[in-house]
């Protein structure tokens, strides 16, 4: 076997095999901060939330040997989207979950949603909600990161099977994430709906890890805002993530394809 048939063996392996049982990086990335406070109705600020809820969250999953986690800001401030994705990127995490919290014209709009990268076209809703909250992005000196070129063509035909392979792997660990995120929503009977939507967010698009984002519920709804201000929800909200992480990890800790020779 020569030096490239054994890369690929080598990729092929790590990206089809479970994850040892080891900690599990997660990236937490609460969205917003600083000038850019997202969305805001009445008392409720998105960028507020949203790091209350992460803040809650990281509380959890550092009591917890099963993960090591790593928090893209942990005050009021501005952090660009390109920023976020390169500290998830530096940290090697393994989960990418980014927060944030939804507004529509309807105030009857309810309900937490989850995103996940996908190759289907979005839907017209979802690809409005993407354009606001990649905004500041659009606004960012940044914006030369964007564009970063394809490099799959530069790069050999084995390279290429094997980007190609972790691209479909990370994006069914995304979607295995973004389901069984649903499933422990479903657990709740007095939990309002959630869905699993998929957008082209910017933080979850550029990150390299199986992603995604959590839209945490209306701030447009009046009950749902004023359910969102309070600390008994935010904790629920950390509760139920963390238990779908836990429930995702035990998964991917099970011994599943092996090599493909
Ligand atoms: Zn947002």
């Amino acid at each position: 076997m020569n030096l490239q048939k054994i890369t690929f063996a080598t990729g092929v392996f790590c990206f089809l095999c479970a994850t040892p049982a080891f900690a599990l990086r997660i990236a937490l990335d609460p969205g917003h901060g600083g000038i850019d406070t997202g969305a805001v109705h009445g008392q409720a600020k998105e960028a507020d939330l949203v790091l209350k809820v992460s803040q809650r969250l990281k509380v959890l999953l550092d009591k917890d040997e099963s993960f090591k986690v790593t928090v893209t800001r942990v005050q009021d401030k501005n952090i660009s989207l390109p920023a976020r994705v390169k500290i998830a990127e530096d940290a090697k995490a393994d989960v990418f979950v980014s927060l944030h919290a939804n507004a529509a014209s309807d105030q009857r709009a309810k309900g937490v949603e989850f995103f996940f990268q996908n190759n289907l076209p979005p839907d017209e809703e979802s690809l409005f909600l993407a354009s606001q909250e990649n905004q500041m992005l659009m606004n960012s000196k940044d914006l030369h990161d964007i564009s970063g070129g394809d490099e799959l063509s530069k790069k050999g035909d084995v390279s290429a099977i094997v980007e190609d392979l972790h691209r479909q792997n990370r994006l069914v660990s995304s979607l295995n994430l973004s389901q069984t995120l649903t499933h422990i929503w479903g657990q709740d009977d007095k939990a309002s709906q959630a869905t699993i939507k998929q957008a082209p967010f910017y933080v979850i698009s550029k990150t390299s890890m199986p992603s995604v984002l959590i839209e945490i519920g209306f701030l447009t709804n009046p009950k749902e805002a004023k359910r969102l201000l309070t600390t008994e929800y935010q904790n629920d909200l950390a509760k139920k993530i963390y238990t779908a992480l836990l429930s995702y990890k035990e998964k991917m800790d099970k011994p599943t394809a092996q090599t493909l020779d």
